[in-house]
């Protein structure tokens, strides 16, 4: 479900709106987005390192000579591939939520280096980890924390526009927000939408990615940016709450059943789902599910749930 060709760069939504895309979509390939109004300039979200942020950013100024300055960084969650890069983007401020700047905080990209080191001794999962972010480079990366963090909603002013963050998490993530820019009927909604792959749900509940896609639908967008895949539209978000609802529902028969996790994801048939990329997220996802039917509320193991994944 994709508006515009779906190739590598930046596209233009709206007035002085843009988005930057990074084909396929897959581990690590994420979306950012950038506004310029009166000399001012907001990006949303940097890339999975210093090298392809800056190469972003020097996509952006052609069009954009005002994002030579970036005013206003915005991180929509704390997954490393939304905001590794923002060294390089030299911002007067860095926004979060509260939440996603404290777990930033607490998984940084000296972190990310680490487990790299030392994924080709880890068997099957170091093995699934270099193939899903080996490609990027976390070596020398100073991480540019969060200046400024909200609760709820913000409203900021870009130039003579005005624009809102609202929080959304927990749902993909505990910290996650989505930027509704009116003037250009654009919401970019980051990882709550993987569009041409399968979703994934770190925090969920899994309730949430309703709510949150009718969230998305009331600010009545034209365009609606996913954190990876190509620029979609209302039609691109509802079949994401149908994937929602199907897994959901899937899960729980086979949970009541007594079924084990791992057999569930790949008991349940792939349906609609066939071609969309990045299949063993569904672990994961099944997985969160599980957790989420028992009445257990705690964080996920990133680490495990890889493990996990490897398996598929
Ligand atoms: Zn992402």
């Amino acid at each position: 479900m994709s508006v515009f060709d779906f190739k590598k760069g930046v596209v233009k939504l709206g007035e002085r709106v843009w988005a930057y895309i990074q084909p396929d979509g897959a581990w690590g390939l994420s979306n950012a987005g950038l506004m310029v109004d009166q000399g001012k300039s907001l990006l949303i979200d940097t890339l999975y390192d210093v090298k392809l942020t800056k190469e972003m950013l020097v996509a952006m100024r052609k069009v954009a000579p005002e994002a030579e300055t970036i005013n206003y960084l915005i991180n929509t969650h704390d997954n490393g591939d939304h905001w590794f890069g923002n060294e390089a983007a030299k911002a007067g401020e860095i926004i979060a939520t509260k939440s996603c700047a404290e777990a930033m905080a607490g998984f940084t990209p000296e972190t990310m280096a680490e487990i790299m080191k030392g994924a080709s001794e880890l068997g099957d999962v170091g093995a699934f980890f270099l193939n899903c972010f080996g490609k990027f480079s976390y070596d020398n990366i100073t991480a540019a924390l969060p200046t400024r963090t909200f609760e709820g909603r913000l409203e900021l002013e870009v130039g003579s526009k005005k624009i809102e963050l609202i929080e959304v998490g927990p749902c993909h993530t505990a910290g996650d927000l989505i930027v509704h820019i009116p003037h250009a009927e654009t919401v970019f909604v980051a990882d709550i939408m993987f569009v041409g792959g399968h979703q994934i749900m770190w925090a969920g509940p899994v309730a949430n990615f309703s709510k949150t896609i009718d969230l998305i639908l009331d600010l009545g967008p034209r365009y609606i940016v996913p954190g990876h895949g190509p620029v979609t539209d209302r039609q691109g978000a509802l079949e994401i709450k149908m994937y929602w609802e199907y897994y959901a529902h899937e899960a729980k028969i086979r949970y009541d059943r007594g079924m084990e996790s791992f057999a569930a994801a790949k008991d349940i048939p792939l349906g609609p789902y066939a071609e969309y990329g990045d299949p063993e997220k569904i672990v994961l996802n099944i997985n969160v599910l599980y957790k989420e039917f028992s009445g257990d509320s705690s964080p996920v193991n990133p680490t495990e749930q890889f493990a996990y994944m490897s398996k598929w």
